[in-house]
């Protein structure tokens, strides 16, 4: 369904993404687990249009999606930190992109109304992002990019700036949504625990490869290197 060739990229002479190959299924989740530095971000950034990669191809359905901007993509993100509207409440976030996607107001009233449900925030409606918690404000942000109705959503340490006991709620809120919209979903993680709960597949990432892909189960259980072993903590 999302199919990447052979992405690269290069920064400044040192190479961030060397060829780098991936498909995802309609409705899969995977997570790209790696160490800082290997080239996560930049690869969702990829996708997102917001990188322009050195070369590859990036496959939507039969589309190559490479050369749209990033809103002709239909590609949703949500970042580590939460990148609301300060100055637009809840409902004005979530609102946004169909403003300027040119959805009239009584469609974007029926998507948000769904939206404030989905991610359980209709009591807030009218709260502006720092009367929020984080992962109030994460749910914002996660529920203004399902707005725009995206094939593939992207995830980018959405959890990493919260503390343990909301992390650990939001992580199975994002799950449930996630299987509930059947929504193809990349999501990117350092944390081993995250990844083995959340993921149907796991892709570990390193110096901008990926270097194993597979099940929870089998990367757990079947690293194939040390560095895959010591990454999912099959040994301590
Ligand atoms: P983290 O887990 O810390 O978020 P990451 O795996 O997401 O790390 P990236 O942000 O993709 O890593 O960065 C990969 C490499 O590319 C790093 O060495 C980083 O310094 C470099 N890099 C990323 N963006 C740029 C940029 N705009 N200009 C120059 N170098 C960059
Ligand atoms: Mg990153």
């Amino acid at each position: 369904y999302l199919e990447l060739q052979g992405i690269r990229k290069t920064f400044g002479g040192s190479i961030v993404l060397d060829n780098v190959d991936l498909s995802i299924q309609e409705g899969e989740l995977v997570t790209l687990l790696g160490p800082s530095g290997c080239g996560k971000s930049t690869l969702l950034r990829c996708i997102a249009g917001l990188t322009e990669p050195d070369g590859g191809r990036i496959l939507l359905g039969r589309k190559d999606i490479a050369s749209l901007p990033p809103r002709n993509r239909e590609v949703g993100m949500v970042f580590q930190s939460y990148a609301l509207f300060p100055n637009l409440t809840v409902y004005g976030n979530i609102e946004y992109g169909l403003k300027m996607r040119g959805v009239d107001k009584a469609e974007r009233q029926r998507r948000c109304e769904e939206l404030l449900a989905l991610v359980d925030l209709e009591e807030k409606r009218g709260a502006y992002p720092q009367q929020l918690s984080g992962g109030q404000q994460q749910r914002v942000a996660l529920a203004r990019s399902l707005a725009v109705q995206p094939k593939v959503l992207l995830l980018d340490e959405p959890l990493s700036a919260l503390d343990a006991k909301i992390r650990k709620n939001l992580r199975s809120e994002i799950r449930d949504i996630q299987k509930k919209l059947n929504m193809t979903t990349i999501f990117v993680t350092h944390d081993q625990e995250e990844a083995l709960t959340l993921s149907d597949r796991i892709c570990i990432m390193n110096n901008g490869h990926i270097v194993q892909d597979g099940t929870p189960e089998t990367l757990y259980s079947r690293p194939r290197t040390e560095f895959v072993a010591r990454f999912m903590g099959s040994y301590n």
